[in-house]
């Protein structure tokens, strides 16, 4: 699904940003938003909160650079940094802006906001050089299914179905030593922002993260995405980008039904199952698009040409 546009002309770009910034009234900043990409053409996904924003959106270039140029001349968004990937065409359907309590769900009660506690930023150099340490404990910061298609060499995947388990999964898993240094990481950065403030304020003395998440670690011209196997999961039609752009790359993806080595995910044919899995061209054949064989003979299907790229309805977008 994901293709390199490295090269060549692109007439579309896709958009990935967030910001922490105390809002006074979320509510407006999503009608603001709505009126603002529907104008533009964007589509994607928009998140407001008292505590910021957080989007991912496509359009053709001069609408983006358009929306880009419009939010740096907000004050409140004046530092904001954009992810920016080319693309041929629109990579959502839709436009949603909804307003959340939370950026990213997370609903750990003694969580400090972002912008008063929050674990040291790595830059893509330091990352590289930092996760080589053998006293290091590289944590990912997403949930199963991501991880699955592509990690950090050497990363813990954290046995987790959404993010606000990681606070038990991490005092439980992590918890006996509090000195050691821990980098996490994530697809954009933002989930990161909130889980090490949480694990500062938990005790844990040495707490690091990814800035600019795994999307700019594989743009950063000096590190080409090293040390990071398979792809990188995102929540748009495009499933799975590339982030290693050395030689140095495997795949990690492995077949739900066989075993065998993949990159392809699928939702179940299942309507009622939908189950996101990973499946090789064989066994997707063999099994109909199914996850399972009571799936494969259940009544209601999805076209098995149109995969519904997300996993849920409410996912976080970086
Ligand atoms: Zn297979
Ligand atoms: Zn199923």
């Amino acid at each position: 699904m994901s293709t390199d546009l490295s090269k060549g002309e692109h007439t579309f770009k896709v958009l990935l940003y967030y910001m922490f910034v105390p809002i006074d009234d979320p509510a407006m900043l999503a009608t603001e938003q709505h009126d603002l990409c529907s104008e533009l053409g964007l589509r994607g996904r928009i998140l407001t909160s008292k505590e910021g924003i957080n989007g991912t959106v496509s359009g053709p270039n001069d609408a983006c650079d358009a929306y880009v140029a419009h939010m740096h001349a907000d004050p409140r968004f004046a530092s904001m940094v954009f992810k920016v990937d080319p693309a041929n065409d629109h990579v959502f359907r839709k436009l949603f802006v909804r307003v959340k309590d939370e950026l990213v769900t997370f609903r750990a009660a003694d969580a400090p906001p972002v912008w008063e506690c929050t674990g040291q930023h790595l830059s893509p150099e330091e990352w590289l050089e930092m996760m080589q340490r053998d006293d290091v404990v590289i944590l990912d910061g997403r949930t199963g299914y991501e991880f699955d298609i592509g990690h950090f060499r050497g990363a813990i995947r954290p046995d987790v179905d959404s993010f606000r388990e990681f606070p038990e999964w991490i005092e439980n898993h992590l918890g006996e030593d509090k000195e050691r240094p821990i980098l996490t990481y994530c697809t954009g950065g933002i989930r990161c922002e909130k889980l090490s403030g949480w694990m500062l304020k938990a005790g844990f003395k040495n707490v690091y993260q990814l800035d600019g998440g795994i999307v700019s670690y594989g743009k950063d011209p000096n590190v080409l995405g090293a040390k990071w196997d398979g792809k990188c999961y995102v929540f748009d039609e495009r499933i799975a980008v590339n982030i290693n752009h050395t030689d140095d790359r495997k795949v990690v993806g492995r077949c739900h039904h066989c075993g065998a080595p993949t990159e392809t995910y699928r939702n179940c044919i299942n309507v009622e199952c939908n189950l996101q899995h990973l499946v090789c061209p064989e066994c997707e054949q063999r099994m109909e698009g199914a996850c399972s064989i009571s799936c494969q003979t259940a009544p209601r299907r999805h076209a098995p040409q149109h995969p519904h790229p997300y996993h849920s309805s409410a996912t976080p977008t970086t």
